[in-house]
């Protein structure tokens, strides 16, 4: 087909569904600080920290964690599974023997296309100063029961609701001691073929009051979404030194999604997508999906105290050290809580991204011809091209292309970068694909 450039329109964000709005509205604070103060109080969750102990150390949280999160499940008929997900990790650095590491693996089965799935994850383990002493106090409520209180508060407000695509809410280890963890659950799914087509990491998102004399901002998370892949080959990274495209890889587009279905008067959130991989000297869970070539992203509140990090509690010259419960606030976790449903929800209810999409380089022309895999979806009921000036930073049109699987529009591809997205009969968009030349 032809499309007309001038037919294009704006963008506007995608709006909640009312399935949405109402999951957004059961999220809540008090069983989310509840999660917080539980998790707090087994003293330690170091990785290499007592797994037998039935009150403090890494085995009980694991245990309790377990439990809650079965709880949920028997709300779900069914389709929510729960998982032990054990392995040992041989030593290194910071693992001065072998030890057994447990993620705890909640699976939300898809009615429609249970192949395609997301995953949201928090890191249950807590470090000391000492990244090795797995005795002393280690309360981590920001790093990361924060985080786990909401993967568990996602988990128990979708066990009641039937999805599209396969949702997976994971507590994972051993992420102070080198990302071991997340790194295992990645690798399994890569092993079994599974299409994973977003991830998300929530790590340290605890408070948008960092307590340290600064005002506080409590109405921004921030996501963190690289531009050039980690996974990239020689193949890729000639391309898009030939053309550009650093700032299209499907994390970046994953990040522009977000913001599409999550920045809105029912999350009452700000997301402040930062073009980086993570902070300064920082890394996360989601760097192990994008290691296997997984778009992922990392939430974390906007400004940290880094005296509540990674530190034993204690005071000094007046300063209180530490990762209290004290400096939570469990309605800013339950907004960061919000922004992930919405951007859960809106994944797994739209079709999947566009895949095998290619910008027709055999000839030298001034229109531009795309072409694209046929969706997968049930409910798919057409497909959208958008593009921007080179320069700028997201989506500025849109023209809407039925259902096709190839298009021609009156543009040369040489001055705008391009995405295709499908959308559903419910409206719902799926997020942007760029192209790759073919
Ligand atoms: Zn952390």
């Amino acid at each position: 087909m032809l499309g007309r450039a001038a037919h294009a329109s704006g963008l506007h964000r995608q709006p909640p569904d009312r399935q949405l709005k109402e999951l957004l509205r059961e999220i809540d604070p008090h069983r989310i600080g509840a999660t917080v103060t539980r998790l707090a109080a087994f003293g330690t969750r170091h990785t290499l920290s007592s797994q037998d102990d039935p009150e403090r150390g890494i085995g009980a949280a694991r245990d309790w964690i377990y439990e809650q999160l079965r709880r949920h499940a028997a709300a779900s008929g069914g389709r929510m599974t729960v998982e032990l997900q054990s392995f040992i990790q041989p030593p290194g650095p910071r693992i001065p023997t072998p030890t057994r590491i447990t993620n705890i693996v909640a699976t939300l089965r898809g009615d429609g296309e249970p192949g395609r799935v997301y995953v949201v994850t928090g890191h249950y383990d807590s470090r000391a100063t000492d990244v090795l002493d797995a005795t002393s106090d280690a309360p981590g409520a920001d790093d990361d029961a924060s985080g786990v209180a909401v993967v568990m508060e996602l988990a128990r407000v979708m066990a009641t609701r039937r999805t599209e695509a396969t949702l997976v809410f994971a507590a994972v280890a051993g992420e102070e001691q080198g990302l071991f963890g997340s790194d295992h659950l990645a690798q399994q799914y890569k092993d079994a073929g599974v299409d994973v087509q977003a991830m998300f990491s929530n790590d340290i998102v605890g408070t948008g009051d960092a307590h340290d004399g600064t005002v506080a901002d409590p109405r921004t998370v921030r996501l963190f979404v690289e531009g050039v892949p980690t996974s990239e080959t020689p193949a890729q990274t000639a391309t898009r030194q030939s053309v550009g495209g650093e700032n299209d890889g499907p994390s970046r587009q994953l990040g522009r999604f977000v913001q599409d279905v999550a920045e809105n008067p029912q999350t009452g959130m700000k997301v402040r997508v930062i073009w980086r991989r993570d902070r300064y000297l920082r890394g996360s869970d989601h760097i192990s999906f994008l290691l296997r070539g997984y778009p992922a992203a990392r939430l974390t509140e906007p400004r940290e105290n880094f005296a509540h990090e990674h530190q034993n509690v204690r005071v000094e010259n007046g300063v209180q050290y530490g990762d209290l419960v004290e400096f939570c606030d469990f309605y800013y976790i339950a907004r960061v809580a919000r922004v992930n449903a919405a951007a859960l929800w809106s994944l797994a209810q739209a079709p999947g991204t566009p895949k095998g999409v290619i910008i027709d380089t055999t000839r030298l022309t001034n229109d531009t011809t795309l072409r694209w895999q046929p969706s997968t979806s049930a409910d798919l009921a057409s497909y959208e091209v958008v593009w921007r000036e080179t320069t700028a930073a997201d989506w500025q049109h849109v023209l809407p292309v039925g259902n096709v699987t190839a298009v021609t529009i009156d543009l040369s591809k040489d001055n705008v970068f391009f995405g295709v997205r499908a959308v559903d009969r419910d409206g719902h968009r799926s997020p942007v694909a760029a192209p790759t030349p073919g």
